[in-house]
């Protein structure tokens, strides 16, 4: 039986990324149903059964199991984590069309069952498959959410919290943009407690200064592929991410997170998927927050806006 305060979620793709969420949410007690749908049904049967022998231990009632797309009628989330590697000499664009047909085998059925509910995609290239998303459901785009830059943001401020010895919960900084190599830290809004870190550089006597914040953003920007050179793939900071975006959801929190959403004007830019600092509540995408980007900064945000709609684009699809 459901009631109806209770928080259903169907995560479609239980590989290394969709699975690092579900055991969070589990941790966490982030949610009441969690179904796991993947194209290797025996596999996400397997993970069901994994996640189930640990809920004695978790302070958790989560009633955890696999199933289908028709499960999706009363749920509250969509998470899609699935997807397909890249194959060793493979261009992004012949992947991006490989993903795109995942997509499609996911989207319609999960429309179908009569979804009503937030699309939340992590898989890459995110702000193209959230687009793609967007496409293929007819949603409208408060309802379709992509990771984003939330990542990137989370290891943004757990640097400059570690340079300026400063909790990072107190630092105040967004990575904007793709999710990918046109990312940047718009660093004329970036603040420890309400003080701009321009400021706190200038006033430093040469102890800090934005070069040094540059090699760090630039860190942020290579972590994932050093991740994936020391361990193959990364995973448990994008679940913890994606926990905290269906947090947000689920308590109607109204944070500001970056998330992938679409701009209607917003920094001068339409139709296009992207990292921006948004409010995030029961209803998706309450609001997105625009910054005063200085003219620099505006120039990297829409050269990342070029890029993404580009990609988009060549796909073909409309909308
Ligand atoms: P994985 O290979 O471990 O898992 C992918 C899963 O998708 C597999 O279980 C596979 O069976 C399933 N799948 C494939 N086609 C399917 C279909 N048509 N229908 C249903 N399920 C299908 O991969 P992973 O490491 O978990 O990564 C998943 C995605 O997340 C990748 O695209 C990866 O690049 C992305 N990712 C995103 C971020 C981010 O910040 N957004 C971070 C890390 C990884």
């Amino acid at each position: 039986m459901r009631y109806d305060d209770s928080r259903k979620v169907v995560l479609v793709g239980t590989g290394l990324v969709g699975m690092s969420y579900a055991y969070a949410l589990l941790n966490q007690n982030v949610c009441d149903e969690l179904v796991l749908v993947d194209i290797d049904k025996k596999r996400a049967e397997g993970e069901a059964m994994d996640l189930n022998h640990g809920l004695a231990f978790s302070g958790s009632h989560m009633k955890i199991r696999a199933g289908e797309y028709a499960d999706c009628k009363d749920a509250d989330i969509v998470v899609i984590c699935a997807g397909v590697a890249q194959k060793p000499g493979e261009s992004r664009l012949n992947l991006l069309q490989r993903n795109t047909a995942v997509f499609r085998s996911i989207v319609g059925p999960v429309v179908e069952s009569g979804f009503k509910g937030i699309f939340l995609v992590a898989t890459n290239p995110v702000d193209v498959m959230t687009r793609i998303t967007l496409s293929l459901s007819g949603f409208e785009s408060r309802r379709v959410i992509g990771s984003g830059t939330a990542l990137d943001t989370a290891r943004l401020r757990y640097l400059l919290g570690d340079y300026f010895s400063v909790d990072p919960r107190n630092v105040h900084a967004y990575v904007m943009g793709e999710h990918g190599d046109s990312e940047f830290v718009p660093w004329s809004q970036a603040m420890v407690a309400t003080k701009s870190v321009m400021d706190i550089c200038e006033e430093s006597g040469g102890r800090y200064c934005v070069e040094e914040m540059e090699k760090l953003s630039g860190e942020v920007r290579g972590a994932a592929q050093k991740i994936i050179e020391a361990k193959k793939s990364t995973y448990y900071g994008i679940g913890m991410a994606l926990t905290r975006i269906t947090r947000a959801i689920f308590g109607n929190e109204s944070s500001v997170l970056t998330v992938s959403t679409m701009l209607n004007g917003e920094y001068g830019q339409t139709g296009v998927y992207v990292g921006v600092p948004c409010v995030v509540g029961r209803d998706g995408v309450k609001q997105i927050v625009t910054l005063r980007l200085t003219e620099k900064e505006n120039g990297k945000f829409a050269s990342s806006c070029d890029l993404l709609r580009e990609t988009f684009g060549g796909l073909g699809l409309d909308r």
